[in-house]
């Protein structure tokens, strides 16, 4: 049997963050100081464009989006139990399948940069199963494109909403996720004033399938933060540790000062992370402090026109540029940091080595007309090229779709 043949790609005069034009060498995959010896060589001209790392969506909802849909009229929702009922009105209104949709959206991500995301799939009696199957379906079809982690999302409760929690128990035995999510367990899961601990029912799940946790907590103040320190708590006693997260945690958002690093400790000590999705200025984490305190944090789009918002484009370059106009962010260290919460803060999520451009890095990245990193934070380049494992899967903000890739 003959070894397979190696592939290398040269990416001749790109300009890896900003700085000295250069080539970037790809071989298997991976980045190399110099092209090995008797290996095919496709070159690709960069033209002298800026060199990124692609991109991670640590948080999007690709089973809620309307996107590419006849647009939608949104009705006025007073919290997230009018949203929820509002998600399934329009999941019902849309006329293409949950999987197609799911698929367009996580296209249209990954042809502008998104390397990897991990998505939340709603879980409830509404739906059964629908979502992940819908979702993991889309990532199959984009394997070696975009990496998909898929969280089985109790969007409706599990204590508010019977039977979800045996979906959630299948959902978790399928297979098909490597998450089980949560939602808001002291606040919207106990209003329906039953009985129920949603926390140590997905604890064990996870336990018991050896998944991680990325739960949803909108709460602020006290509520929030006591949230988080039971999260923190069991996530020690299960042995979990670095495979919980916490989205949004507006509670950490509000946060300043000595209580804001208290809180950064006792995330970092128990291996729990968090993603933020730069709604505004009162729901955006300070994710630099956090970060320099051990905190992984991951950026994410969240809803993308689903019925909750008309708002959102899944293009992580943009959700940078939000985070930075979220934190009023003017120096370019700032707007530095926006570029690295969605590059790396997501990668080390998701447990992905950084894609940092130096030889031995995944050869993933995207080129782009412009100057430096915080000109492209602010002025958002069309993505002129996307490289996967050294392999081009998108031109001009589209997928290539077949064939050997030509060279330029
Ligand atoms: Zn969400």
């Amino acid at each position: 049997m003959s070894p397979t043949p190696r592939t290398a790609t040269l990416f001749h005069d790109v300009r890896p963050f900003g700085g000295p034009a250069g080539d970037l060498i790809a071989v298997d995959g991976v980045l190399v100081d110099e092209l090995p010896e008797g290996v095919a060589v496709e070159r690709v001209d960069g033209g002298g464009r800026l060199a990124l790392p692609t991109l991670v969506d640590a948080h999007i909802h690709p089973d809620k989006t309307s996107w590419g849909e006849p647009w939608y009229r949104r009705r006025a929702a007073a919290g997230i139990a009018d949203h929820v009922a509002g998600d399934v009105e329009l999941a019902r209104s849309l006329p293409t399948p949950v999987g197609e949709r799911a698929l367009r959206l996580m296209s249209h991500a990954a042809a502008l940069g998104t390397r990897a995301m991990r998505a939340h799939a709603d879980v409830a009696p509404a739906y059964g199963l629908a979502g992940i199957e819908g979702i993991a379906e889309a990532a199959a079809k984009l394997a070696g494109i975009v990496d998909v982690e898929l969280v089985a999302f109790p969007q409706h409760g599990v204590v508010r909403a019977p039977g979800t929690a045996e979906l959630l128990a299948e959902a978790a035995a399928s297979g098909l996720v490597s998450h089980v999510g949560g939602i808001d367990p002291t606040g919207f899961d106990a209003d329906g004033g039953r009985e129920g601990d949603q926390l140590g029912l997905v604890f064990a799940l996870a336990e018991k399938h050896g998944l991680g946790l990325d739960i949803h907590l909108h709460d602020r103040g006290e509520p929030g933060l006591a949230v988080i320190r039971d999260i923190a708590a069991r996530t020690r006693a299960a042995g979990l540790r670095g495979k919980v997260t916490v989205a949004h945690a507006f509670a950490v958002a509000g946060l300043a000062g000595r209580e804001l690093d208290g809180t950064a400790e006792l995330l970092a000590e128990s291996g729990v992370a968090l993603t933020t999705v730069a709604l505004g200025e009162t729901t955006v984490l300070p994710f630099r402090r956090l970060a320099e305190r051990g905190v992984t944090v991951g950026l994410g789009s969240d809803g993308v026109r689903d019925s909750w918002s008309p708002y959102g484009d899944a293009d992580m370059l943009h959700r940078a540029w939000l985070a930075g106009w979220a934190l009023d962010a003017r120096l370019d260290e700032e707007l530095e940091a926006c570029f690295g919460v969605a590059a790396d803060g997501g990668a080390a999520l998701m447990g992905l080595p950084a894609a940092d451009l130096r030889p031995g890095s995944p050869a993933d990245f995207m080129l782009v007309e412009g100057e430096c990193v915080p000109q492209v934070v602010v002025d958002l380049p069309r993505r002129d090229l996307v490289v996967r494992a050294g392999r081009v899967v998108a031109r001009d903000g589209r997928l290539v779709r077949s064939g050997p890739l030509e060279a330029r």
